[in-house]
């Protein structure tokens, strides 16, 4: 069966041949077995564990004690381990290759960062261990707020937002508690056509309405509109940027200037910082809310729901209202201010039940402390370089979508040069898959048809761009000379061909059921 039927790929029965006609017989592709899922690999006498019964359970769940079995699948350790791993070998990782995801920063996590984060002193902190315990923990946390608190000019930080996402609700709600802190609660709030999802979302989801503000012919934020747009009923405005066309928004001193004079405050959504990180400070921009996405700018790893951590700095008027917890210093030694009374009276709450995401927090500290501040300067610089020079080398061959100018760090281009050839963007996207590089990020932003986001970073070399280039000014090549066969078919090489996207996002089967018939498992071996 299909991923079109039952929601899940991968049998045998499904290996399409090659161009060769080869197809394994196994469903093998290559030293790289078919996998089943972890629960079609069951079976009993095989872990590795004996656990003596329990003895007390029953005298203190009565009625709650489980009676049916909990349905874990038994697998040896290496059968666990190989599942895993086969698994893993199935995706494509930032450790394999240039991974170009624009929109997402998809960088190399350095080891070091892992192997400060494993240490047991942060690694193995109980979250409500007594506060004179962990000083070198609250140490790290104050030390990563100042450099947050530096980098962008600003003089609060949350660190305990936990994504980019996450930090959007935390500037909202402060923008929020703002407002009705005057006794004026507002409506509204305004997000350029160009915004990522998550923006009009989360101003939604703390129940404003949203208006979208045109964007200019050349990517930017169009004056003229939002000021047409701003009113006494707008509570923020919502700016990413650099903006997601990769494009510095060159007015947002007015774009600041205009909001306050509403009466509004400005959130930015810093989730392109690393396209300015020491070069611009927002504070100086007129900037009230940012979030700052960790697991983009400073290198912590992302991807498979996380963890991700999104702090959020917040400007002078803003401060007062950010949620507990943040450290300070007492007479003995860091604390942290818990409770929302007194000097914290203002804060609209928590986001979250503890401190925020320190595995994050420490990678990504490591990640400055190992560039300093001059090196990360120069992160920003290589990483506006490096998209730049893919924007020029792919010039020739595809259409920049902007094409006035340098871009930041990532290069965005349309459809328009596949005009003709009965290629699309998804069919060019599925072709990179089979010359071994993860597609870029398709069909987004929304404004521009077809767009092709191509974010390289700073941790890729020239060799690297080189290599990547190559391979798309090839594909394109392939593309005008008339071969839409090998696009439409793509990919021929990866563990699965082209699958029913909508179905599996509107019907995905999460839950396993064993097959009629078979007999579940008994709650212990006999
Ligand atoms: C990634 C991103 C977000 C959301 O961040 P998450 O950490 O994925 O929640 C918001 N805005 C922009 C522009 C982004 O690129």
């Amino acid at each position: 069966m299909t991923m079109q039927t039952v929601g899940r790929p991968t049998r045998p029965e499904d290996v399409q041949p090659l161009d060769t006609g080869f197809a394994s017989l196994t469903g093998g592709r290559g030293l790289l077995q078919d996998e089943a899922l972890i629960f079609e690999r069951d079976g009993w006498g095989k872990t590795g564990v004996d656990l003596p019964a329990a003895d007390a359970t029953a005298d203190d769940l009565g009625d709650l004690v489980r009676k049916s079995p909990i349905g874990l699948p038994g697998l040896s350790e290496p059968e666990a381990m190989r599942h895993y791993v086969r698994l893993s070998q199935k995706n494509h990782a930032i450790d394999l290759a240039l991974y170009p995801l624009g929109s997402c920063t998809m960088k190399h996590n350095p080891r070091l960062n892992e192997k400060m984060a494993r240490l047991a002193g942060f690694a193995d902190l109980h979250p409500m261990a007594p506060l004179p315990t962990i000083q070198g923990a609250l140490t790290l946390m104050d030390r990563l707020s100042h450099w947050l608190k530096t980098l962008t000019g600003m003089p609060a930080v949350a660190l305990s937002p936990k994504a980019g996402a996450h930090g959007e609700l935390c500037g909202l709600l402060a923008i929020r508690a703002a407002h009705e802190a005057k006794g004026d609660p507002r409506r509204r709030v305004l997000v350029p056509t160009s915004a990522h999802g998550t923006n009009p979302a989360t101003a939604a989801f703390v129940g404003y309405s949203v208006t979208e503000i045109a964007q200019t012919e050349d990517g930017r934020v169009d004056l003229a509109d939002l000021e047409a747009k701003l009113g006494p009923d707008v509570a923020a405005i919502m700016v990413t940027n650099p903006n997601t066309c990769g494009l510095f928004e060159r007015d947002i001193i007015e774009i600041a200037r205009l909001t306050h004079a509403a009466g509004a405050y400005f959130y930015c959504d810093g989730a392109n910082f690393n396209a300015i990180v020491g070069r611009v400070r927002p504070g100086d921009l007129g900037v009230d809310a940012m979030h700052i996405n960790l697991h983009k700018t400073f290198s912590t790893p992302h991807g498979g729901g996380g963890p991700g951590a999104g702090p959020v700095v917040l400007s002078e008027a803003l401060a007062p209202f950010a949620p507990a917890p943040w450290v300070v210093h007492g007479p003995e030694g860091l604390t942290l201010v818990e409770e929302t009374v007194e000097e914290a009276a203002q804060a609209f709450g928590r986001m979250s039940a503890f401190h925020g995401q320190m595995g994050m927090f420490v990678r990504a500290y490591a990640y400055m402390r190992s560039h300093g501040a001059d090196g990360l300067r120069q992160v920003a610089e290589d990483a506006v370089l490096n998209a730049n020079y893919i924007k020029a080398r792919l010039s020739d061959v595809m259409t920049p979508a902007f094409p006035e100018g340098p871009c930041m760090h990532e290069a965005l281009f349309d459809d328009s040069w596949l005009e003709g050839t009965g290629v699309t963007t998804l069919d060019f996207a599925k072709a990179m898959i089979d010359e071994g590089f993860h597609p870029m990020t398709m069909y987004f932003p929304l404004v521009v048809h077809g767009a092709m986001l191509i974010e390289p970073t700073e941790t890729e070399s020239k060799q690297e761009l080189d290599r990547f280039c190559e391979a798309l000014i090839a594909l394109a090549t392939a593309a005008k000379a008339g071969d839409a066969d090998r696009f439409k078919g793509a990919p021929y090489l990866a563990p699965m061909r082209r699958l029913d996207e909508t179905l599996a996002a509107r019907k995905p089967r999460l839950t396993w059921k064993p097959e009629p018939g078979v007999a579940p498992a008994p709650l212990a071996a006999e």
